[in-house]
């Protein structure tokens, strides 16, 4: 199968219509190795991880290394890869963008502006999450549409076309809620950042992720400083499809 041969009608008709365990094993068994879960150890890819594993015998996973990962999200990765006997792919930035960054606009170049923020994402995670992108057919995300505005009319498929070749994106738990991936957790035995147990809803980089106040918004604690702004909380790794504005 290619994604190519793809129509509309069938991301509408069938694959929307899937579980999130159709959906993973419809991908792996057509895609093979060009499909992979892309992610941050999130709780919900932490879910998807688990329900690949008893859905599939053989599936990919590749997470973006920023260099600047928390010491919780290096467990999680550490024992996903134990629990699951899958090793994760690490996409790393190119060391030479990098130095040329921090080197113009200093090593904490996010607190100045939010052009800086996306720039240093850009670096840092975008062109990674690209380069990772360069070896799949099939992106599956960990999107839900309860984490934010911008993610409330986020798609369960779409195709993709800003690379040079398309890319179907799934994003199988998108319509479910943040109780219901925990539990999953719970009832799973999943294992899962422990950042979750410390006040975070959303995990990051370090300075750029933190923990939720009392009643704050989800995505709140990522770039805080940006908060009371029309911030979007997004990296640039779930850009809208040209045109369009999610
Ligand atoms: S989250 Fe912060 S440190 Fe990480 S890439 Fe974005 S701006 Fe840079």
């Amino acid at each position: 199968m290619i994604v190519e041969d793809l129509t509309e009608e069938f991301l509408e008709g069938t694959l929307d219509k899937m579980s999130a365990e159709e959906l993973i094993k419809w991908a792996f068994e057509n895609f093979g190795e060009k499909a992979a879960i892309g992610t941050s150890f999130q709780l919900s890819g932490s879910v998807i991880i688990d329900i690949a594993s008893k859905a599939v015998d053989d599936f990919r996973i590749f997470t973006v290394d920023t260099c600047r990962l928390h010491p919780e999200t290096e467990e999680a990765i550490s024992a996903a890869e134990d629990r699951y006997g899958v090793p994760v792919e690490r996409f790393k930035p190119d060391a030479g963008r990098v130095k040329e960054m921090v080197e113009r606009f200093g090593e904490y170049l996010f607190f100045d502006d939010k052009a800086k923020q996306e720039y240093c994402c850009s670096i840092r995670k975008v062109e990674p999450n690209t380069a990772a992108l360069e070896t799949l057919s099939v992106w599956i995300t960990g999107l839900r549409r309860d984490q934010s505005k911008a993610r409330e009319s986020a798609p369960k498929s779409e195709i993709l076309s800003e690379w040079d070749h398309k890319i179907l994106k799934l994003s199988p738990l998108i319509d479910w809620t943040a109780q219901d991936v925990w539990k999953y957790v719970r009832d799973n035995d999943v294992p899962y950042n422990t950042l979750f147990d410390k006040g975070y809803d959303s995990v990051g980089c370090i300075i750029c992720s933190t923990p939720l106040n009392s009643g704050e918004a989800p995505r709140s604690g990522r770039w805080r400083w940006f908060n009371g702004s029309d911030d979007k909380k997004e990296c640039g790794i779930h850009i809208p499809k040209k045109g369009e504005d999610k």
